[in-house]
């Protein structure tokens, strides 16, 4: 099957549903996930519509791991994170469920349990806050 233009997130780069959005360049954006596995959990997408990382155009994937580190250096520093775990699904079979390659950025604390994934809503007032946070962190220096 091939990339369908009305996935959500899809929708999200178009602007055309609402994301808690933390960075955004020509090739790449990064926005809060609703159903996060820890506060603080971010998604990191090329613009480029690819279904996942085989699809990606060469030409973009630079782009996205210079993304991926920046924001994932910003959400550590933000939620004073321990360590940072990288997810990345590709198929069903993997665990993915929206089909637009994204990276997960997730913040991890030492003997803190994170949620189930894809589970639980959110708050949009926390999911805001989040996003703040991020924000903050990302226009200061340790997070460039
Ligand atoms: P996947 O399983 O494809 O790697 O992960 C998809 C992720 O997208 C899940 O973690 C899920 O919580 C998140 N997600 C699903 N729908 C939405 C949405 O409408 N907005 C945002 N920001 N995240 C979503």
């Amino acid at each position: 099957m091939g990339y369908d233009q009305d996935n959500i997130f899809a929708k999200i780069l178009r602007g055309e549903a609402p994301a808690h959005s933390v960075y955004e360049d020509e090739l790449t954006m990064a926005f809060l996930d609703v159903m996060p596995q820890a506060d603080g959990h971010t998604l990191v997408l090329p613009k480029a519509p690819s279904q996942n990382l085989f699809e990606l155009p060469d030409e973009a994937a630079g782009a996205l791991l210079l993304t991926v580190r920046k924001v994932a250096a910003a959400v550590k520093q933000a939620f004073a994170a321990d360590g940072i775990q990288l997810q990345q699904f590709n198929g069903s079979a993997a665990g993915q469920t929206v089909f637009h390659l994204h990276f997960h950025i997730i913040p991890c604390h030492t003997g803190r349990a994170r949620r189930r994934h894809a589970t639980a809503m959110a708050d949009a007032e926390l999911l805001k806050q989040h996003a703040q946070q991020i924000r903050a962190a990302l226009g200061s220096e340790r997070a460039r």
